[in-house]
C-alpha cells in the first residue's frame, strides 16, 4: 500500500518507528495529486511550503523530539479557512486573489502540532451549495464515478481524502457541508457541537450555524484531528470553555447497551430504497452487537429545511455585506462613483447562488416580512432543539441516513434549486440545534456509489458519538472494505 492511502494513525505509527519519513508521505501524496487531480479537481491551491514543513518534521524526529500524532501528516484545508500567506478564495471571484494576513485558529493549532498543510480545497462559493458545482474555479468530481458530484459544499475536501490526495481534511458544515460530501464520497465526516471548535478565521456564511469539521478515512483519525483543533479560543466569543476528553485515547468500540434512537421521519418516502436498506442494515448490525434501538419522534424535521434556508440566508445577507470592493478582494474595473462601484463589484464578483441567498436573506429580514419568515424560522429552531433534548433523554445517539440519495449526476440538480436544497434534509437539523453529528460509510448502491449512515449526539457528547461510530466501523471490518 502506498503511504498516501494510509490513515493518520497508521502513518503516525510508521513515522515513530522510522519506517517512513514525512517527506516520503508528502511525496506520495503529491504524486497522487499529479496523477489524478486532472480528473477530480479537489484543490484550488497547492501549498508550496509543504516540503519545508515536512522536512522540519523529519529533522525533529531525527533529534528524538516527541511529536503529536498529526506531525508530518498532510492535511487539506477547505478554501474558506484563512491561511496566512496562502491564497484563500472561498471559491469566489470576489476573493480570487485574497491572501490572508493571519491564520484561522484551527490552522495555528494544526501548525503547532506540525501537520503539513498540503493545499486549499475546492468548494461551493462561500460554502453555499450541495455539489461543489457553484465554485468560481471548477467543479469537483466524485472519485467513485467522475460523472457524479462530490457533494458540497466541502466537496473538494471529501474528494481529496476519498481519492487519497490527502490523508485528512478540514471542511466547514453550516447545514451539512461536511457530512453530505462525506456520504457521497465514502469518507468519515464529523460536525462538532456549536462552540466546540473556534470559528476565528473561518470566512463567515451563517455564523450561528457553522462549525469547522473533519473529513477522514477512519473514526480514529476523526478523533485525532478533532482533538487537535477543539477547545476554547478567546478570539471566538462563541467558543466553549467546557472541557473535553482526549477523544482518540478514550475511543471504545463496544456498543453494548448503546441506545440508538430511530425517528421514522428520517426514513420517509423521499429517501431512496437502497439508502434506507443500507442504513437499516447498519442499525441491525449495531443491534446484533447488543445495542438497543429506541423509537423517538422528530416531527419538526418537516420544517427544518425551510427554517435553515431562512436563517442561513438572513445571516449570509448580513455577513456578505462586507464585500464592497473597498477593503479587500475584487473591485470592478469600470465604474462611475461610489454607489456604482458597489453595485458593479457585487454584481460581477458574486455568482448566482450567492446572489440568490443575499436576496432571500434581505427579503426575510425586511420589515413586513421579518415576522412572517425570520421570526417563524427562529421559533421552529426552538422547537427542533427541544425535540432533540427530549430525544436524548431516551437515547445516546440518533441514527439516520446522511442524505436521502447517493451522489447525483453533475448538472442533474443545477436547474432545480429545491431539489438541490432537499439533499440537506437529513443534515440541517443538527446545525439548527447545534448538536454534533457524524457520517460514516455504510454501503454502496448498485452503481457503486457510497451511502452514509448519520449518527447525531447530544451537545458536547462527541466522545459518545465517536465511540458509536468507532463501534460500527469495527463491526463492518473497517471502511476500507466498504470502499
Ligand atoms: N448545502 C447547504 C447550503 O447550501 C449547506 C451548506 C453548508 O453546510 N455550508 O446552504
Amino acid at each position: 500500500m502506498k503511504l498516501n492511502e494510509m490513515t493518520i494513525s497508521e502513518l503516525s505509527e510508521m513515522l515513530r518507528k522510522r519506517r517512513c519519513s514525512a517527506t516520503e508521505i508528502l511525496s506520495d501524496v503529491k504524486d497522487r495529486i499529479n496523477e489524478t487531480e486532472g480528473k477530480i479537481g479537489a484543490y484550488i491551491s497547492i501549498n508550496d511550503k509543504a516540503e519545508n514543513s515536512a522536512r522540519k518534521v523529519d529533522e525533529a524526529f531525527a533529534k528524538g523530539e516527541e511529536l503529536h500524532p498529526l506531525a508530518g501528516i498532510p492535511v487539506a484545508v477547505k478554501d474558506n479557512i484563512s491561511t496566512r500567506g496562502l491564497r484563500t478564495t472561498c471559491a469566489s471571484k470576489m476573493l480570487y486573489n485574497y491572501i490572508p494576513p493571519y491564520n484561522a485558529t484551527v490552522i495555528d493549532r494544526l501548525e503547532k502540532n506540525s501537520s503539513v498543510i498540503i493545499g486549499k480545497t475546492n468548494m461551493d462559493e462561500f460554502a453555499m451549495g450541495s455539489s461543489t458545482e457553484n465554485s468560481f474555479f471548477h467543479i469537483t468530481r466524485n472519485p467513485h464515478n467522475t460523472d457524479y458530484v462530490s457533494g458540497g459544499s466541502s466537496g473538494g475536501s471529501s474528494a481529496a481524502v476519498a481519492a487519497d490526495e490527502a490523508i485528512a481534511a478540514l471542511g466547514s458544515d453550516t447545514g451539512g457541508s461536511v457530512r453530505q460530501p462525506a456520504s457521497f464520497c465514502g469518507t468519515v465526516g464529523l460536525k462538532p457541537t456549536y462552540g466546540r471548535v473556534s470559528r476565528y478565521g473561518l470566512i463567515a456564511f451563517a455564523s450561528s450555524l457553522e462549525q469547522i469539521g473533519t473529513i477522514t478515512k477512519s473514526v480514529k483519525d476523526s478523533a485525532i484531528l478533532l482533538g487537535a483543533i477543539a477547545g476554547y479560543d478567546r478570539m471566538d466569543s462563541t467558543s466553549s470553555r467546557i472541557s473535553f476528553p482526549d477523544y482518540a485515547s478514550n475511543l471504545n468500540a463496544s456498543v453494548k447497551g448503546l441506545r440508538v434512537g430511530i425517528a421514522e421521519e428520517y426514513f420517509s418516502d423521499t429517501v431512496d430504497d437502497e439508502v434506507k436498506n443500507a442504513v437499516y442494515s447498519a442499525i441491525k448490525e449495531l443491534e446484533a452487537n447488543a445495542a438497543e434501538t429506541v423509537s423517538i419522534s422528530l416531527a419538526a424535521k418537516e420544517f427544518s429545511i425551510s427554517s435553515y434556508y431562512i436563517i442561513a440566508s438572513a445571516e449570509a445577507s448580513s455577513n456578505l455585506a462586507r464585500y464592497d470592493g473597498v477593503k479587500y478582494g475584487y473591485r470592478s474595473k469600470d465604474y462611475d462613483g461610489l454607489t456604482d462601484m458597489y453595485e458593479k463589484t457585487r454584481s460581477e464578483g458574486f455568482g448566482d447562488e450567492v446572489k440568490r441567498r443575499i436576496m432571500l436573506g434581505t427579503f426575510v429580514l425586511s420589515s413586513g416580512y421579518y415576522e412572517d419568515y425570520y421570526r417563524k424560522a427562529k421559533l421552529m429552531q426552538r422547537k427542533i432543539t427541544a425535540e432533540f433534548s427530549d430525544a436524548f433523554r431516551k437515547c445516546d445517539v440518533i441514527a439516520t441516513p446522511t442524505t436521502p440519495t447517493t451522489a447525483f449526476r453533475i448538472g442533474e440538480n443545477t436547474e432545480d434549486i429545491l431539489k438541490m436544497y432537499g439533499s440537506d434534509v437529513c443534515t440541517v437539523a443538527a446545525n439548527i440545534a447545534g448538536i454534533p453529528a457524524i457520517s460514516v460509510p455504510c454501503g454502496k448502491n448498485a452503481m457503486g456509489l457510497p451511502i452514509g449512515l448519520q449518527l447525531m449526539g447530544d451537545r458536547f457528547a462527541e466522545q459518545t458519538l465517536l465511540n458509536a461510530a468507532y463501534g460500527y466501523e469495527r463491526i463492518c471490518g473497517g471502511f476500507r472494505e466498504v470502499k
